[in-house]
Protein backbone atom coordinates (compact mmCIF):
# COMPACT_ATOMS: atom_id res chain seq x y z
CA UNK A 1 0.00 0.00 0.00
CA UNK A 2 1.64 3.34 -1.42
CA UNK A 3 0.40 6.23 0.72
CA UNK A 4 1.17 10.02 0.22
CA UNK A 5 0.48 12.45 2.40
CA UNK A 6 0.34 16.52 2.14
CA UNK A 7 1.22 18.57 4.62
CA UNK A 8 2.80 17.24 8.10
CA UNK A 9 1.73 19.53 10.91
CA UNK A 10 -0.79 18.23 13.44
CA UNK A 11 -3.23 15.86 11.83
CA UNK A 12 -0.43 14.89 9.40
CA UNK A 13 1.95 13.64 11.80
CA UNK A 14 -0.93 11.97 13.47
CA UNK A 15 -1.75 10.22 10.81
CA UNK A 16 1.65 8.87 9.72
CA UNK A 17 2.82 7.99 13.32
CA UNK A 18 -0.58 5.67 13.46
CA UNK A 19 -0.30 4.23 10.02
CA UNK A 20 3.18 2.68 10.44
CA UNK A 21 2.53 1.70 13.81
CA UNK A 22 -0.49 -0.06 12.57
CA UNK A 23 0.83 -1.06 9.10
CA UNK A 24 4.80 -1.52 9.41
CA UNK A 25 5.16 -2.65 5.44
CA UNK A 26 3.34 0.65 4.54
CA UNK A 27 5.15 2.56 1.81
CA UNK A 28 4.95 6.18 3.40
CA UNK A 29 5.49 9.12 1.52
CA UNK A 30 5.11 13.20 2.97
CA UNK A 31 5.24 15.88 1.10
CA UNK A 32 5.70 19.57 3.06
CA UNK A 33 6.65 22.58 2.09
CA UNK A 34 7.88 24.08 4.72
CA UNK A 35 10.88 22.91 6.38
CA UNK A 36 9.49 21.62 9.96
CA UNK A 37 6.94 19.51 11.09
CA UNK A 38 4.27 19.10 14.38
CA UNK A 39 5.06 23.29 15.22
CA UNK A 40 2.69 24.51 18.50
CA UNK A 41 1.50 27.72 16.98
CA UNK A 42 -0.19 27.73 20.67
CA UNK A 43 3.57 28.73 22.35
CA UNK A 44 3.39 31.82 19.93
CA UNK A 45 2.21 33.93 22.69
CA UNK A 46 3.95 32.23 25.43
CA UNK A 47 7.06 33.02 23.41
CA UNK A 48 6.57 36.82 22.59
CA UNK A 49 5.63 36.46 26.40
CA UNK A 50 9.53 35.53 27.44
CA UNK A 51 7.71 32.90 29.31
CA UNK A 52 8.98 30.07 26.62
CA UNK A 53 12.47 30.98 26.11
CA UNK A 54 13.55 28.19 23.04
CA UNK A 55 10.82 28.16 20.50
CA UNK A 56 12.42 24.62 19.88
CA UNK A 57 10.58 23.78 22.34
CA UNK A 58 7.32 24.04 20.57
CA UNK A 59 7.72 21.09 18.50
CA UNK A 60 6.69 17.83 19.28
CA UNK A 61 8.29 15.67 16.45
CA UNK A 62 10.70 16.11 13.73
CA UNK A 63 11.22 14.80 9.73
CA UNK A 64 13.64 12.03 11.37
CA UNK A 65 11.96 10.97 13.85
CA UNK A 66 9.38 10.23 10.87
CA UNK A 67 12.03 8.41 8.90
CA UNK A 68 12.63 6.42 12.07
CA UNK A 69 9.50 4.88 11.94
CA UNK A 70 9.83 4.50 8.17
CA UNK A 71 8.34 7.27 6.62
CA UNK A 72 10.24 9.05 2.69
CA UNK A 73 9.97 12.36 4.05
CA UNK A 74 10.05 14.95 1.40
CA UNK A 75 10.47 18.72 2.99
CA UNK A 76 10.82 21.70 0.91
CA UNK A 77 8.04 20.58 -1.68
CA UNK A 78 5.18 21.74 -2.76
CA UNK A 79 2.12 19.61 -4.24
CA UNK A 80 1.19 22.21 -7.11
CA UNK A 81 -2.08 19.76 -7.99
CA UNK A 82 -4.29 16.36 -7.00
CA UNK A 83 -5.87 14.52 -9.37
CA UNK A 84 -8.38 12.11 -7.88
CA UNK A 85 -9.42 10.28 -10.79
CA UNK A 86 -6.07 8.66 -11.96
CA UNK A 87 -4.80 8.94 -8.35
CA UNK A 88 -1.60 11.19 -8.86
CA UNK A 89 -0.26 14.26 -7.10
CA UNK A 90 2.08 16.91 -9.17
CA UNK A 91 4.56 18.02 -6.40
CA UNK A 92 7.82 20.80 -6.65
CA UNK A 93 11.07 20.57 -4.96
CA UNK A 94 11.32 24.10 -3.94
CA UNK A 95 15.22 23.71 -3.10
CA UNK A 96 15.75 22.00 -6.61
CA UNK A 97 12.72 23.11 -8.66
CA UNK A 98 12.40 20.06 -9.99
CA UNK A 99 8.33 19.30 -10.61
CA UNK A 100 7.36 15.24 -10.47
CA UNK A 101 4.44 13.47 -10.81
CA UNK A 102 3.79 10.68 -7.69
CA UNK A 103 0.57 8.44 -8.09
CA UNK A 104 -0.63 6.89 -4.53
CA UNK A 105 -3.03 4.21 -3.49
CA UNK A 106 -4.26 6.49 -0.94
CA UNK A 107 -4.17 9.77 -0.24
CA UNK A 108 -3.84 11.91 2.58
CA UNK A 109 -5.01 15.43 2.68
CA UNK A 110 -3.60 16.78 5.72
CA UNK A 111 -3.09 20.76 4.08
CA UNK A 112 -4.63 22.88 7.13
CA UNK A 113 -5.90 26.40 7.02
CA UNK A 114 -4.54 29.68 6.55
CA UNK A 115 -5.04 32.95 8.44
CA UNK A 116 -7.85 34.72 6.38
CA UNK A 117 -6.18 38.08 4.88
CA UNK A 118 -8.58 41.11 4.36
CA UNK A 119 -8.34 43.05 1.32
CA UNK A 120 -7.06 46.02 2.33
CA UNK A 121 -4.83 48.89 1.37
CA UNK A 122 -1.03 48.65 2.72
CA UNK A 123 -1.05 45.15 3.91
CA UNK A 124 2.53 45.06 2.21
CA UNK A 125 3.81 47.52 4.79
CA UNK A 126 6.66 46.04 6.87
CA UNK A 127 5.42 45.17 10.09
CA UNK A 128 2.60 44.23 8.61
CA UNK A 129 2.54 40.15 10.35
CA UNK A 130 0.45 36.87 10.20
CA UNK A 131 0.61 34.56 13.38
CA UNK A 132 0.23 30.90 12.42
CA UNK A 133 3.44 28.80 11.99
CA UNK A 134 6.84 28.80 13.00
CA UNK A 135 7.74 31.36 10.46
CA UNK A 136 5.54 33.95 12.01
CA UNK A 137 6.70 33.38 15.45
CA UNK A 138 10.04 33.98 14.61
CA UNK A 139 9.09 37.56 12.39
CA UNK A 140 6.46 38.56 15.11
CA UNK A 141 9.30 37.93 17.56
CA UNK A 142 12.27 39.74 15.70
CA UNK A 143 10.26 42.87 14.85
CA UNK A 144 8.94 43.38 18.10
CA UNK A 145 12.59 44.73 19.89
CA UNK A 146 11.93 48.20 20.02
CA UNK A 147 8.55 48.42 18.66
CA UNK A 148 6.00 50.18 21.45
CA UNK A 149 2.78 50.55 19.57
CA UNK A 150 1.36 47.79 18.80
CA UNK A 151 -2.05 47.23 17.19
CA UNK A 152 -4.42 42.92 17.01
CA UNK A 153 -6.56 42.78 14.77
CA UNK A 154 -9.50 40.59 15.74
CA UNK A 155 -10.29 39.57 19.56
CA UNK A 156 -10.30 35.74 19.33
CA UNK A 157 -7.98 33.50 21.42
CA UNK A 158 -5.31 34.12 19.09
CA UNK A 159 -5.49 37.78 19.12
CA UNK A 160 -6.47 37.92 22.90
CA UNK A 161 -2.86 35.90 23.67
CA UNK A 162 -0.81 37.99 22.09
CA UNK A 163 -2.45 41.14 23.83
CA UNK A 164 -1.36 40.20 27.07
CA UNK A 165 1.96 38.80 25.64
CA UNK A 166 2.72 41.98 24.34
CA UNK A 167 1.79 43.97 27.43
CA UNK A 168 4.15 41.32 29.76
CA UNK A 169 6.98 42.99 27.02
CA UNK A 170 5.89 46.73 28.09
CA UNK A 171 4.16 47.48 24.59
CA UNK A 172 1.23 49.97 24.57
CA UNK A 173 -1.44 47.82 22.96
CA UNK A 174 -4.67 48.23 20.84
CA UNK A 175 -6.88 45.88 20.00
CA UNK A 176 -9.41 46.49 17.27
CA UNK A 177 -12.09 44.05 16.44
CA UNK A 178 -15.42 45.14 14.44
CA UNK A 179 -17.52 42.80 16.75
CA UNK A 180 -19.05 43.92 19.94
CA UNK A 181 -17.72 41.36 22.23
CA UNK A 182 -14.44 40.28 22.25
CA UNK A 183 -13.96 36.16 22.29
CA UNK A 184 -17.53 36.17 21.05
CA UNK A 185 -17.65 32.58 19.59
CA UNK A 186 -16.37 31.36 22.83
CA UNK A 187 -18.05 32.88 25.50
CA UNK A 188 -21.20 35.09 26.33
CA UNK A 189 -21.80 38.63 27.32
CA UNK A 190 -21.74 38.13 31.37
CA UNK A 191 -18.39 36.43 31.17
CA UNK A 192 -16.69 38.83 28.14
CA UNK A 193 -18.06 41.78 30.29
CA UNK A 194 -16.10 40.86 33.37
CA UNK A 195 -12.56 40.47 30.74
CA UNK A 196 -13.26 43.32 28.92
CA UNK A 197 -12.67 45.27 32.22
CA UNK A 198 -9.89 43.46 32.73
CA UNK A 199 -8.18 44.62 29.48
CA UNK A 200 -8.87 47.88 30.23
CA UNK A 201 -7.55 47.75 33.66
CA UNK A 202 -4.80 46.54 32.28
CA UNK A 203 -3.85 49.38 29.94
CA UNK A 204 -5.39 47.31 26.94
CA UNK A 205 -6.92 50.15 24.30
CA UNK A 206 -10.26 48.24 23.53
CA UNK A 207 -11.84 49.13 20.29
CA UNK A 208 -14.53 46.89 19.30
CA UNK A 209 -17.44 47.76 16.80
CA UNK A 210 -14.46 48.90 14.55
CA UNK A 211 -13.91 47.34 11.36
CA UNK A 212 -10.33 47.84 9.91
CA UNK A 213 -10.28 49.42 6.22
CA UNK A 214 -6.41 50.37 5.61
CA UNK A 215 -2.59 50.35 7.07
CA UNK A 216 -1.03 53.58 6.61
CA UNK A 217 2.78 53.95 6.74
CA UNK A 218 5.44 55.48 5.70
CA UNK A 219 9.01 54.70 3.87
CA UNK A 220 7.66 50.97 3.20
CA UNK A 221 6.56 50.62 7.58
CA UNK A 222 3.19 50.41 8.66
CA UNK A 223 2.80 53.61 10.99
CA UNK A 224 -0.91 53.50 11.66
CA UNK A 225 -3.81 51.06 11.38
CA UNK A 226 -7.43 53.04 10.14
CA UNK A 227 -10.23 52.23 10.98
CA UNK A 228 -14.13 52.75 10.66
CA UNK A 229 -13.92 55.77 13.52
CA UNK A 230 -10.15 56.68 14.27
CA UNK A 231 -6.51 56.20 13.29
CA UNK A 232 -4.62 54.38 15.32
CA UNK A 233 -0.31 54.70 15.63
CA UNK A 234 1.10 51.11 15.02
CA UNK A 235 5.09 50.32 14.85
CA UNK A 236 3.73 46.32 14.31
CA UNK A 237 0.03 45.20 13.62
CA UNK A 238 -0.42 41.20 14.01
CA UNK A 239 -3.66 40.48 12.03
CA UNK A 240 -5.83 37.42 13.71
CA UNK A 241 -9.38 37.43 12.18
CA UNK A 242 -9.45 33.94 11.74
CA UNK A 243 -8.23 31.13 9.42
CA UNK A 244 -9.40 29.51 6.25
CA UNK A 245 -9.23 25.70 4.90
CA UNK A 246 -5.98 25.66 2.45
CA UNK A 247 -7.70 23.29 0.12
CA UNK A 248 -7.43 24.58 -2.87
CA UNK A 249 -5.40 21.45 -4.21
CA UNK A 250 -9.24 19.38 -3.96
CA UNK A 251 -11.52 22.29 -5.09
CA UNK A 252 -14.19 20.54 -7.01
CA UNK A 253 -12.85 17.29 -6.77
CA UNK A 254 -14.36 16.55 -3.01
CA UNK A 255 -17.62 17.64 -1.31
CA UNK A 256 -16.84 20.48 1.03
CA UNK A 257 -18.60 23.37 2.93
CA UNK A 258 -19.29 26.81 0.97
CA UNK A 259 -15.78 27.86 2.99
CA UNK A 260 -13.86 24.90 1.11
CA UNK A 261 -13.56 22.90 4.15
CA UNK A 262 -13.50 19.19 3.32
CA UNK A 263 -16.57 17.03 4.37
CA UNK A 264 -15.70 13.57 5.91
CA UNK A 265 -17.70 10.59 7.31
CA UNK A 266 -17.20 9.12 10.13
CA UNK A 267 -14.21 7.46 9.74
CA UNK A 268 -12.44 10.37 7.87
CA UNK A 269 -12.98 9.53 4.43
CA UNK A 270 -14.13 12.23 1.78
CA UNK A 271 -16.47 11.45 -0.91
CA UNK A 272 -14.08 10.33 -3.12
CA UNK A 273 -12.73 6.46 -2.66
CA UNK A 274 -9.36 6.26 -0.96
CA UNK A 275 -8.68 9.93 -0.54
CA UNK A 276 -8.63 10.86 3.37
CA UNK A 277 -8.90 14.55 5.17
CA UNK A 278 -8.31 15.58 8.54
CA UNK A 279 -7.61 18.46 10.50
CA UNK A 280 -7.98 21.98 9.64
CA UNK A 281 -8.41 21.13 6.12
CA UNK A 282 -12.31 19.54 7.01
CA UNK A 283 -15.06 20.59 8.41
CA UNK A 284 -15.99 18.83 11.78
CA UNK A 285 -18.84 16.70 13.03
CA UNK A 286 -20.49 18.96 15.22
CA UNK A 287 -22.11 17.14 18.41
CA UNK A 288 -24.23 19.96 19.74
CA UNK A 289 -26.58 20.23 16.67
CA UNK A 290 -24.69 16.70 15.35
CA UNK A 291 -23.82 18.94 11.71
CA UNK A 292 -20.86 19.71 10.04
CA UNK A 293 -19.40 23.26 11.15
CA UNK A 294 -15.90 24.73 10.32
CA UNK A 295 -13.90 25.10 14.21
CA UNK A 296 -10.07 25.01 13.24
CA UNK A 297 -8.58 23.33 16.90
CA UNK A 298 -5.08 21.45 17.07
CA UNK A 299 -8.07 18.85 19.41
CA UNK A 300 -9.28 18.05 16.51
CA UNK A 301 -6.38 17.89 14.13
CA UNK A 302 -5.07 15.18 15.88
CA UNK A 303 -7.47 12.89 16.54
CA UNK A 304 -8.88 13.06 13.02
CA UNK A 305 -5.12 12.18 12.03
CA UNK A 306 -5.03 9.34 14.43
CA UNK A 307 -8.66 8.07 13.40
CA UNK A 308 -6.79 8.66 9.31
CA UNK A 309 -4.11 5.90 10.37
CA UNK A 310 -6.86 3.83 12.38
CA UNK A 311 -8.80 3.55 9.19
CA UNK A 312 -6.83 3.27 6.02
CA UNK A 313 -7.62 -0.49 5.67
CA UNK A 314 -11.22 -0.66 6.48
CA UNK A 315 -13.53 0.71 9.02
CA UNK A 316 -12.11 0.43 12.87
CA UNK A 317 -12.42 3.45 14.92
CA UNK A 318 -15.69 5.74 14.45
CA UNK A 319 -14.98 9.47 14.94
CA UNK A 320 -16.64 10.64 17.85
CA UNK A 321 -17.27 14.35 16.83
CA UNK A 322 -16.65 17.56 18.33
CA UNK A 323 -17.53 20.02 20.74
CA UNK A 324 -14.73 22.60 20.12
CA UNK A 325 -13.73 22.48 24.12
CA UNK A 326 -11.22 25.10 24.21
CA UNK A 327 -9.36 26.88 27.41
CA UNK A 328 -7.69 29.92 27.65
CA UNK A 329 -5.78 31.70 30.04
CA UNK A 330 -5.84 35.43 30.55
CA UNK A 331 -4.79 37.90 33.54
CA UNK A 332 -4.87 35.50 36.36
CA UNK A 333 -8.87 34.14 34.74
CA UNK A 334 -9.05 30.61 33.92
CA UNK A 335 -11.02 30.47 31.07
CA UNK A 336 -13.38 27.00 29.64
CA UNK A 337 -15.81 26.38 26.81
CA UNK A 338 -17.25 24.16 25.13
CA UNK A 339 -20.81 23.66 22.93
CA UNK A 340 -22.16 26.64 21.75
CA UNK A 341 -22.76 29.63 23.56
CA UNK A 342 -26.05 31.34 23.92
CA UNK A 343 -26.14 33.88 21.00
CA UNK A 344 -24.40 31.21 18.63
CA UNK A 345 -26.87 28.82 19.13
CA UNK A 346 -29.03 30.21 16.64
CA UNK A 347 -26.13 29.66 14.01
CA UNK A 348 -26.58 26.18 14.45
CA UNK A 349 -30.19 26.13 14.59
CA UNK A 350 -30.36 25.51 18.32
CA UNK A 351 -33.28 26.43 20.15
CA UNK A 352 -31.84 26.83 23.37
CA UNK A 353 -32.37 28.46 27.15
CA UNK A 354 -29.49 28.90 29.68
CA UNK A 355 -28.49 29.63 33.35
CA UNK A 356 -25.00 31.79 34.38
CA UNK A 357 -24.16 31.94 38.40
CA UNK A 358 -21.59 33.24 40.16
CA UNK A 359 -20.59 31.15 43.09
CA UNK A 360 -17.68 30.30 45.76
CA UNK A 361 -15.91 27.16 44.22
CA UNK A 362 -15.42 25.71 47.91
CA UNK A 363 -16.86 26.90 51.72
CA UNK A 364 -16.10 30.55 53.13
CA UNK A 365 -14.98 28.89 55.99
CA UNK A 366 -11.24 27.91 54.35
CA UNK A 367 -9.05 30.53 54.40
CA UNK A 368 -9.32 31.11 50.83
CA UNK A 369 -11.74 31.19 48.12
CA UNK A 370 -12.70 32.03 44.80
CA UNK A 371 -15.57 33.26 42.76
CA UNK A 372 -16.69 30.31 39.47
CA UNK A 373 -18.42 32.41 36.87
CA UNK A 374 -20.17 29.71 35.14
CA UNK A 375 -23.22 29.40 32.00
CA UNK A 376 -24.90 26.57 31.38
CA UNK A 377 -26.75 26.23 27.35
CA UNK A 378 -29.41 23.26 27.03
CA UNK A 379 -32.08 22.75 24.48
CA UNK A 380 -35.37 24.22 25.26
CA UNK A 381 -37.32 20.86 24.35
CA UNK A 382 -35.36 18.41 25.32
CA UNK A 383 -33.01 19.76 28.21
CA UNK A 384 -30.01 18.35 26.70
CA UNK A 385 -26.78 19.60 27.43
CA UNK A 386 -25.13 21.61 24.61
CA UNK A 387 -22.76 24.40 25.46
CA UNK A 388 -21.11 25.72 29.04
CA UNK A 389 -18.72 28.03 30.06
CA UNK A 390 -16.73 28.34 33.25
CA UNK A 391 -14.60 30.85 34.37
CA UNK A 392 -12.54 31.37 38.09
CA UNK A 393 -9.30 32.25 39.44
CA UNK A 394 -8.92 29.27 40.75
CA UNK A 395 -8.54 26.49 37.85
CA UNK A 396 -11.83 25.22 36.99
CA UNK A 397 -10.99 24.37 33.21
CA UNK A 398 -10.99 20.75 33.33
CA UNK A 399 -14.95 21.52 34.41
CA UNK A 400 -14.99 22.49 30.53
CA UNK A 401 -13.85 18.88 29.63
CA UNK A 402 -16.86 17.36 31.89
CA UNK A 403 -19.16 19.26 30.25
CA UNK A 404 -18.05 18.03 26.99
CA UNK A 405 -18.02 14.79 27.66
CA UNK A 406 -21.88 15.78 28.99
CA UNK A 407 -22.58 17.00 25.05
CA UNK A 408 -20.95 14.36 23.72
CA UNK A 409 -23.02 11.80 25.86
CA UNK A 410 -26.19 13.45 25.09
CA UNK A 411 -26.49 14.36 28.89
CA UNK A 412 -29.51 16.27 30.20
CA UNK A 413 -29.57 19.11 33.00
CA UNK A 414 -31.30 16.67 35.11
CA UNK A 415 -28.58 14.52 35.00
CA UNK A 416 -25.90 16.91 35.36
CA UNK A 417 -27.51 18.11 38.66
CA UNK A 418 -27.46 14.76 40.42
CA UNK A 419 -24.29 13.38 38.70
CA UNK A 420 -21.88 11.85 41.19
CA UNK A 421 -18.98 14.26 42.11
CA UNK A 422 -16.16 13.83 44.82
CA UNK A 423 -16.83 16.40 48.29
CA UNK A 424 -13.98 17.59 49.78
CA UNK A 425 -13.40 21.21 51.21
CA UNK A 426 -10.28 21.73 49.65
CA UNK A 427 -11.60 21.55 46.47
CA UNK A 428 -15.74 22.37 46.66
CA UNK A 429 -19.13 22.04 48.60
CA UNK A 430 -21.01 18.94 49.60
CA UNK A 431 -22.60 19.88 45.62
CA UNK A 432 -19.87 20.58 43.28
CA UNK A 433 -20.03 23.82 41.30
CA UNK A 434 -21.23 21.92 38.23
CA UNK A 435 -24.11 20.11 39.81
CA UNK A 436 -25.37 23.58 41.69
CA UNK A 437 -25.41 24.97 37.71
CA UNK A 438 -27.53 22.66 36.56
CA UNK A 439 -29.61 22.28 39.75
CA UNK A 440 -29.89 26.41 39.16
CA UNK A 441 -31.43 25.62 35.72
CA UNK A 442 -34.07 23.24 36.70
CA UNK A 443 -34.56 25.49 39.23
CA UNK A 444 -35.08 28.27 36.49
CA UNK A 445 -37.43 25.61 34.28
CA UNK A 446 -39.77 24.87 37.29
C1 LIG B 1 -1.43 31.29 17.27
C2 LIG B 1 -2.23 30.04 17.30
C3 LIG B 1 -2.56 29.46 18.53
C4 LIG B 1 -3.32 28.29 18.56
N1 LIG B 1 -3.63 27.74 19.78
C5 LIG B 1 -4.34 26.59 19.83
C6 LIG B 1 -4.63 25.99 21.09
O1 LIG B 1 -4.25 26.48 22.15
N2 LIG B 1 -5.36 24.84 21.08
C7 LIG B 1 -5.79 24.24 19.93
O2 LIG B 1 -6.44 23.19 19.98
N3 LIG B 1 -5.53 24.80 18.72
C8 LIG B 1 -4.79 25.94 18.65
N4 LIG B 1 -4.52 26.51 17.42
C9 LIG B 1 -5.02 25.86 16.19
C10 LIG B 1 -4.06 24.78 15.71
O3 LIG B 1 -2.77 25.32 15.57
C11 LIG B 1 -4.53 24.23 14.37
O4 LIG B 1 -5.81 23.73 14.55
C12 LIG B 1 -3.60 23.14 13.89
O5 LIG B 1 -2.37 23.68 13.52
C13 LIG B 1 -4.16 22.36 12.70
O6 LIG B 1 -3.25 21.38 12.32
P1 LIG B 1 -3.28 20.79 10.84
O7 LIG B 1 -2.18 19.77 10.80
O8 LIG B 1 -4.63 20.35 10.47
O9 LIG B 1 -3.00 22.04 9.87
P2 LIG B 1 -1.83 23.12 9.80
O10 LIG B 1 -1.24 23.36 11.13
O11 LIG B 1 -2.42 24.26 9.06
O12 LIG B 1 -0.73 22.42 8.90
C14 LIG B 1 -0.91 22.15 7.53
C15 LIG B 1 0.43 21.81 6.91
O13 LIG B 1 0.24 21.52 5.53
C16 LIG B 1 1.29 22.10 4.78
N5 LIG B 1 0.81 22.30 3.40
C17 LIG B 1 -0.32 22.98 3.03
N6 LIG B 1 -0.48 22.94 1.70
C18 LIG B 1 0.56 22.23 1.20
C19 LIG B 1 0.94 21.84 -0.09
N7 LIG B 1 0.20 22.18 -1.18
N8 LIG B 1 2.08 21.12 -0.26
C20 LIG B 1 2.83 20.77 0.83
N9 LIG B 1 2.50 21.11 2.09
C21 LIG B 1 1.38 21.82 2.29
C22 LIG B 1 1.60 23.39 5.52
O14 LIG B 1 2.88 23.87 5.21
C23 LIG B 1 1.43 22.97 6.98
O15 LIG B 1 2.64 22.49 7.53
C24 LIG B 1 -3.76 27.67 17.36
C25 LIG B 1 -3.42 28.26 16.13
C26 LIG B 1 -2.67 29.42 16.10
C27 LIG B 1 -2.29 30.01 14.78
Amino acid sequence: MKVVVIGCTHAGTAAVKTILADHPSAEVKVYERNDNISFLSCGIALYIAGQVKDPQGLFYSSPEELKKLGAQVHMRHDVLNVNVADKTILVKDLLSGEEFVENYDKLIVTTGSWPIIPDLDGLDLENVQLCKNYQHAKDIFSRQVGKKKVVIVGAGYIGIELVEAFRRQGSEVTLIDAQERILNKYLDKEITDILEAKLIEEGVQLKLNEKVKAFLGEKGKVSAVQTSKASYPADLVVLCIGFRPNTDLVKGQVETLANGAIIVDDYMQTSVKDVYAAGDSCAVNYNPNNGHAYIPLATNAVRMGFLVGKNIVGEKMKYRGTQATSGLYLYGYNIGATGVTEASAREYGLDVDSVYLEDNYRPEFMPSTEKVYMKLVYEKESKRIVGGQMMSKYDVTQSANTLSLAIQTHQTVEDLALVDFFFQPVYDRPFNYLNILAQAALAKEN
